[in-house]
């Protein structure tokens, strides 16, 4: 647990190394660097990685999970439905879905400084230092592996090329899912995206209706509205505005699109361009998959 120890040195408020990490905070959201958070010397990218094989190889007890050993990471802009689709598809391959972002946000919720500072960037739109996003999910599958986990399908992670290098040197990704979307369905998608606080369901109030022309089939995808239950307790994610959502893509073109380019070289990649909503994607995604045999256990 060696770099979890010094990570909680880098991270703790307590620490003179505290103002490491404060200043890489300011200087990634002052910079106007297109190339987003530059790597601070003083966190070792190294033993943060060394961490995520550690959690990443093979549990020694024997595995009371009856998932199967899957590794796949989806890819895809803000707003496109990684988090939908990964979602399905590990309930119907019985693997854990592990969405980096919901890690973040669980972080963020706690009181702290850090907390604080990482919201900052969040808010904002930019990346989390790489350091940071690997330590967390070690720290996520090291609990997986604990509880006999033996595969996971891998939302919003890696996003940048240190961290696709960083994981294809710990673990053999066997596919890579890039989903993609018309873009001017994204934003409206995310600014469209509401939460059930209590539930955690996610819903979209958007009604997207985007013309055909030029070879190109109409786009529909109707809201995905809450049930009764979860319609007074619906709240918006802070990061959804169209100011920080234009980032967010801003930051997915330069420092993630590198990333798809990263396994398409490696013969990982599959594209995937979402025909409409769930009723018209889902069977397409499972076609594209060879999992149509699985279907029946499916969600529809
Ligand atoms: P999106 O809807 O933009 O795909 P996510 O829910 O996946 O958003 O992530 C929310 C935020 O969490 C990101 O904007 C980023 O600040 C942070 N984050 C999530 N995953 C990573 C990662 N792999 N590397 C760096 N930052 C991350």
């Amino acid at each position: 647990m060696a770099v979890v120890h010094r990570l909680f040195r880098l991270f703790s408020p307590f620490t003179p190394a505290k103002n490491n990490l404060s200043s890489f905070l300011i200087r990634s959201l002052s910079s106007s660097s297109p190339h987003g958070p530059s790597l601070d010397p003083e966190i070792d990218l190294k033993e943060a990685a060394a961490e995520l094989e550690k959690s990443s190889s093979p549990s020694s007890s024997p595995s009371p999970s009856k998932g199967r050993n899957f590794h796949w990471v989806f890819l895809g802009c803000p707003g496109v439905g990684k988090g939908t689709y990964a979602s399905r598809l590990s309930t119907l391959l019985g693997v854990p879905h592990i969405a980096t972002g919901d890690l973040v946000r669980e972080e963020l919720s706690s009181s702290g400084l850090l907390s604080s500072q990482l919201k900052e960037l969040v808010n904002h739109g930019k990346l989390v230092p790489d350091e940071f996003i690997i330590s967390l999910l070690s720290k996520r599958l090291e609990a997986g592996k604990e509880k006999g986990e033996s595969g996971y399908i891998l939302d919003g992670f890696p996003r940048t090329v240190t961290q696709a290098e960083i994981l294809e040197g710990v673990i053999n990704v066997d596919l890579v899912i890039n989903l993609k979307l018309k873009e001017e369905a994204l934003l409206a998608k995310c600014l469209g995206r509401r939460i059930c606080s209590e539930c955690g369901a996610n819903y979209n109030v958007a009604c997207i209706d985007i013309k055909g022309g030029d070879g190109d089939d109409r786009m529909y995808m109707p809201p995905l509205l809450p049930p009764p239950k979860c319609e007074s307790k619906l709240i918006t994610r802070a990061d959804d505005t169209e100011e920080v959502v234009k980032e967010r893509l801003r930051v997915y073109n330069k420092m993630t699109q590198p990333v798809e380019e990263f396994y398409r070289k490696r013969g990982k990649l599959l594209e995937f361009e979402l025909p409409g909503g769930i009723p018209q994607s889902w069977p397409k995604l499972l076609r594209a998959l060879h999992l149509e045999d699985d279907k029946q256990s499916a969600i529809a």
